[in-house]
């Protein structure tokens, strides 16, 4: 496996926060060979995406919490990181991020523990697995957990901290969500019609069951963090959801699939 080591990276202050701006990233095989060196700078769009939204509060202060979201396509990456102990993990990573990515960790030098996917559309993004193996970290996804000895309910470690597993299948066959504290990471589970690859669930009964019955059980104050962004929107609350989701609430599980139905189908 390759192992990648960034040698540079500039920075600048922007809106009262130091970003990254270029980078330089060596990449070694485990025996130190050397095997490349890709540089570059981080676009504008970039720079603006990293000043993004962050939550902090309620963390404690060797907890770092940070949001990448893509303004082009509205998808979401979440990193989390236990800063006493360096140690970290990336939920929804992309594969074009990939030299983003391994700049912020060496930034703020976090070893990366674990890559965690809610769910994939690999099927569309060949290049995506082997882009994501370059982060250096396991990548848990639902069609790998039995491959990784993991299953709904395991508890991964980074750090003094563990991230929960929740099998939540629905949007996709094998969908996860990640549990860390007080927020669930649930990908595509609750922005129907929204995921940019497969607008209509791909098992919307499993949906429906994984909705009621482990998202909307959950405490009313859980933070539900999505795998996209709708208007600029990406968390909210299990309450707020629970009564409000348009597809969700108030509805009988026939009505629902009913709805799901007259989604347009999938690409
Ligand atoms: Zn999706």
């Amino acid at each position: 496996m390759a192992v990648n080591l960034v040698l540079r990276g500039a920075f600048r202050i922007c809106k009262n926060r130091q970003v990254l701006v270029s980078y330089k990233v060596c990449h070694l095989d485990t025996a130190g060979t050397f095997l490349g060196m890709v540089s570059g700078c981080v676009p504008e769009v970039l720079v603006a995406r990293i000043t993004g939204p962050q939550t902090t509060s309620n963390l404690g202060k060797n907890v770092y919490f940070r949001i990448l979201n893509n303004d082009a396509s509205g998808e979401m990456t979440y990193l989390l990181a236990d800063q006493d102990a360096r140690e970290a993990v990336l939920i929804d990573p992309h594969g074009r991020d990939l030299p983003l990515l391994l700049a912020l960790l060496a930034e703020r030098e976090l070893h990366l523990c674990w890559v965690l996917r809610t769910h994939h559309h690999d099927a569309l993004l060949p290049d995506e697995p082997d882009q994501l193996a370059q982060l250096g970290a396991p990548v848990v996804q639902g069609d790998a957990l039995a491959a990784l000895q993991l299953a709904d309910g395991a508890a991964l470690p980074f750090g003094d901290e563990l991230v929960r597993i929740l099998a939540t299948p629905g949007h996709t066959p094998h969908c996860l969500s990640f549990g860390w504290r007080d927020r669930l990471f649930c990908g595509g589970l609750l922005a129907l019609a929204a995921c940019p690859h497969q607008p209509r669930p791909a098992e919307p009964e499993a949906l429906w069951d994984s909705v009621t019955q482990r998202v909307f059980t959950l405490p009313d104050e859980t933070l539900l963090f999505a795998g996209h962004e709708q208007r600029a929107r990406a968390v909210s609350t299990a309450l707020e959801q629970r009564r409000w989701h348009p597809f969700f609430a108030g509805l009988t599980r026939d009505e629902f699939l009913a709805q799901m139905a007259a989604l347009p189908e999938n690409k």
